[in-house]
């Protein structure tokens, strides 16, 4: 194997802990504001036990830093501090530290900005990011007292430059709900059991999946050895697909943008196929204008079974 490669698959790993270490400290040792607003199981595992990542998901995780880095030059020219520290405490004392990605100071009024790195552009904020910056902002105003307190996320696509912001205003309610899974998880933090597993998004990448509730259902059983390694093998598919699909868009955006229908690549053909539009019924607008009509046609569809593997 080349050595570059031996190098970097054994330093990155190492040197990304330092970093970490370095910025957040042990975080073993408090509750931070990203614990709280996703699975409160895998927080809890992950401050437990060592997570393991792949290179490729530490590669991919590092884009976080790479969107606060262009954040941090989009507010260039405002009084923004980067890694404010806000603490706090659970009910049973267990330490919070919220650090915040920015904050802006205007004299009376504090902004909160937090950085996220996504995939797909977003319509509207995740419920876990608006916990994680309700109970930044709730932390904020307990530490600048008599300051005023308003939040903001930027949300980038790093691969294609697509970026939004949204204003989170601070909402007792949802702050009340941020800090109660705060104490959830540090109740279960000190009497050393697992807070409920919460399915996420992000549970195919969880190093925590194997054995979770709340993915397995309980099942223990295990496939025979041979089908294991189909089962094995679909999985470590799963993650090429996602390459072909990425691919394959923007060969199709070559293809659009040079008007090109047919070319060859070596020994390959590459064709850019169009259907015509299908005259078709909207059956949404149906059920809503014409819901007589729509019941009378309304029947049950054989239902189908499909095969997922995370
Ligand atoms: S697999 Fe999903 S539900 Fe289970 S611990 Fe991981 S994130 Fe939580």
């Amino acid at each position: 194997m080349c050595k570059l490669k031996n190098y970097i698959d054994e330093n990155l790993p190492k040197v990304l802990k330092q970093d970490t270490a370095t910025s957040l400290g042990d975080r073993s040792k408090y509750i931070g504001a990203s614990d709280i607003g996703g699975c409160l199981r895998k927080a809890y595992l992950s401050k437990l036990k060592h997570e393991k990542h792949d290179i490729q998901q530490l590669i991919v995780f590092e884009r976080g830093h790479v969107a606060e880095t262009i954040i941090a030059k989009m507010l260039k020219g405002t009084p923004a501090k980067q890694q404010v520290e806000a603490v706090g405490k659970a009910k049973n004392g267990f330490p919070i530290r919220a650090h915040l990605d920015f904050e802006v100071d205007f004299g009376p009024v504090s902004v909160v900005i937090e950085a996220k790195s996504t995939s797909i552009p977003v319509d509207e904020p995740y419920y876990s990011w608006i916990l994680q910056e309700q109970l930044q902002m709730g932390l904020l105003k307990n530490k600048n007292k008599g300051k005023a307190v308003r939040g903001y996320i930027v949300a980038i696509d790093v691969n294609t430059g697509w970026y939004k912001t949204f204003k989170v205003e601070p909402n007792q309610a949802l702050y009340d709900i941020a800090m109660n899974r705060a104490n959830i998880l540090a109740e279960a933090l000190v009497n050393k059991q697992e807070p409920e597993a919460e399915a996420q998004l992000y549970c195919a990448k969880c190093s925590f999946k194997g054995d979770c509730p709340a993915i397995t259902c309980g099942v223990t059983d295990q496939l025979p050895e041979d089908v294991i390694e189909v089962a094995k093998k679909i999985a470590s598919l799963n993650k090429v697909e996602k390459e072909i699909k990425a691919l394959k868009t923007q060969l199709k955006d070559y293809m659009e943008a040079t008007e090109t229908r047919i070319v060859k690549a070596d020994n390959h053909t590459v064709s850019l196929i169009s259907r015509k539009g299908k005259k078709t019924v909207d059956i949404d607008l149906m059920k809503q204008m014409m819901p007589d009509v729509y019941s009378k046609f309304e029947c049950n569809d054989s239902g189908y079974s499909y095969l997922k593997v995370v």
